[in-house]
């Protein structure tokens, strides 16, 4: 099992497939772009199933989600989410998306055993995803949403990302659509991940304002706090239920004490944190020649060595070196 010094267990593995991203949403990444990782620094299709076969069947690890950078702009997809649900115990399998491509890739994946998706929807209006994203697909993205329904990826899961004067009065709006469209909604406070390190606190959009928003519109009553678990989302039934939603408080209501969470980076690299400052090198020592068993007590070491919190509301928190796009969301 993967345990860290605070009997905190790590069971939910999320894989970063790539760096690049089609969008350049403000909170994440500039318009100009990022220099990416080169190729010969990324896992291969079978680097990655191995570490992740290692996870499954060594480490505990029972849901693996992949992201990025976009995973559906990496080619070996399909296939890399068809070897995963052969692996025994057979994992959840899950993906974090902007959507754009899904509706051509939603039923190849379903096929291939992809249990559901997460897709990341900022706003409803097409300017504003313009101006936000710096990229004209909305349509692209509200076409692969209703694929991934289609196609049997449900949950379908949002992801919204609020930041004041842009999209801070969509709140209700999206909330509306998505429950007429059957997706469960998740707020999420922006947090200091962007590679122009442009996020400032007193100008994040918090969770109790999230709230204050929805709750012009919507009643709502918190979910049983037991039934949270170690999932990073406070739920809300809305208006008596059974339809709920989420807010993810990662700032200013942090989760850390239940985190079951480990990152692998495209590159190869575990990180015991979204907001860690060390990383562990799996790349090189599986390119040298490890056995399973050396990767799995690399892979171990690692996650024993994970802080307590994130800190990011102490006075010396640095941001880490990589911004979200390159560590994976
Ligand atoms: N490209 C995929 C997507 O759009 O979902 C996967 C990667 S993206 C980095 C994963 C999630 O991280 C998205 O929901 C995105 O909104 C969120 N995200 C990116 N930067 C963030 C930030 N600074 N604060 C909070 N969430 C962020």
């Amino acid at each position: 099992m993967l345990v860290d010094g605070f009997g905190r267990v790590a069971t939910d593995l999320r894989v970063s497939l790539t760096d690049r991203c089609n969008l350049r949403c403000s909170y994440c990444m500039p318009p100009e772009g990022l220099e990416w990782l080169p190729k010969p620094e990324l896992l291969t299709d079978d680097e990655v199933v191995r570490l992740v076969r290692v996870g499954v069947e060594r480490l505990g690890i029972t849901e693996v989600r992949y992201t990025g950078g976009e995973p559906l702009l990496r080619r070996g997809l399909v296939d890399i989410v068809a070897r995963t649900t052969t692996l025994r115990p057979r994992p959840q399998v899950s993906l974090t998306t902007n959507a754009i491509g899904l509706a051509r890739l939603a039923g190849p994946l379903r096929e291939a055993g992809l249990d559901r998706v997460n897709v990341s929807l900022d706003t409803l209006d097409r300017d504003t995803f313009a101006r936000l994203s710096h990229r004209d697909r909305l349509p692209d993205v509200l076409a692969g949403l209703a694929a991934a329904q289609r196609a049997g990826l449900r949950p379908v899961k949002v992801n919204t990302v609020l930041m004041r004067d842009v999209n801070d009065h969509e709140a209700a709006p999206l909330l509306r659509f998505c429950l007429e469209q059957g997706y469960e909604l998740r707020f999420i406070e922006q947090m200091p991940l962007d590679a122009q390190h442009g996020w400032r606190r007193d100008d994040m959009v918090t969770a109790d304002e999230i709230l204050d928003r929805l709750t012009t519109e919507f009643s709502l009553v918190p979910d049983d706090a037991a039934a949270r678990g170690s999932a990073p989302a406070e739920t809300f039934l809305i208006d008596g239920g059974p339809a709920r939603v989420g807010v993810i408080g990662s700032v200013t209501r942090p989760f850390c004490g239940a985190c079951d969470r480990v990152r692998l980076t495209a590159d190869g690299q575990i990180r015991n944190c979204l907001f860690a400052r060390e990383e562990s090198d799996l790349r090189a020592a599986l390119r040298s020649g490890a056995s399973d068993d050396d990767l799995a007590e690399r892979w171990t070491a690692a996650v024993a060595a994970k802080r307590a919190g994130h800190g990011i509301d102490d006075v010396g928190f640095l941001q880490p070196a990589r911004p979200m796009s390159a560590i994976g969301g």
